[in-house]
């Protein structure tokens, strides 16, 4: 099962990812992640990578290229993948095409993860993150039991830089600019779906499960 996950900042395709990824028994890649531990490592990439994120603008097409190549080259992606957060520009998709393409493989899905953009905007200026295990918490919908601490580790909360209300701005325009003209590519290989990023998270498995044609 090789899926690729399409969505604006905030439209819930990291929650789709994660229900896929368990039903399907396949690793679920999700670039985000990957450069905020990069950033934190303070590694070469991270150090790059670090202005783009914090103003909310694309990290160059390459680094993430490189990164996701040699991530799928890792023995748990050989049955498949769920891929959150790439590819988001028509250059990355291209380089998908010709990694996966080295292989012999394709995807088997592309799932377009839709919100109207007021219903983002409130999601991610309440949104708070575990900077250890990448738990999402919400402070209205899905706040923390203890007040300011993950309920997975107890680390402290913390919101993003990039969830500040300036800067989510731009993650849309982003989004809108770089990242929207994928649908046509993906439309035009006949491989896109579409699904709410509101579903209620007890009926999303069912919900995912129709979307992509299995039972
Ligand atoms: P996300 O958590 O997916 O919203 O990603 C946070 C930030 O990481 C984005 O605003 C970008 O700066 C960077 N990023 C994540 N994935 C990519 C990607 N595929 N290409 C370029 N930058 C990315």
């Amino acid at each position: 099962m090789r899926v690729v996950l399409l969505g604006p900042p905030g439209s819930g395709k990291g929650t789709c990812a994660k229900i896929i990824g368990e039903m399907y028994g396949v690793p679920v890649i999700t670039t985000g992640d990957m450069l905020r531990a990069a950033v934190v490592r303070a590694t070469p990439l991270g150090v790059t990578a670090k202005g783009y994120m914090d103003r909310g603008e694309l990290v160059p097409d390459d680094f993430v290229n490189d990164l996701v190549r040699e991530r799928l080259r890792e023995s748990d992606a050989t049955n498949g993948f769920i891929l959150d957060g790439y590819p988001r520009s028509p250059k990355q998709a291209e380089a998908l095409e010709r990694i996966l393409k080295q292989s012999g493989k394709r995807l088997d899905h592309v799932l377009h993860v839709y919100l109207e953009n007021e219903v983002i905007i409130d999601r991610l200026s309440k949104r708070r993150s575990c900077p250890k295990c990448s738990a999402i918490f919400h402070l209205e919908n899905k706040p923390p039991r203890v007040n300011g601490r993950c309920d997975v580790c107890a680390t402290a909360l913390v919101q993003r830089n990039d969830d500040k209300p300036e800067v989510i701005r731009r993650r849309l325009e982003v989004y809108r600019e770089k990242t929207q003209p994928l649908l046509d590519f993906y439309e035009k290989k006949g491989v896109i779906n579409a699904i709410r990023g509101d579903i209620d998270l007890k009926e999303l498995p069912a919900a995912l499960r129709r979307v992509l044609g299995y039972c």
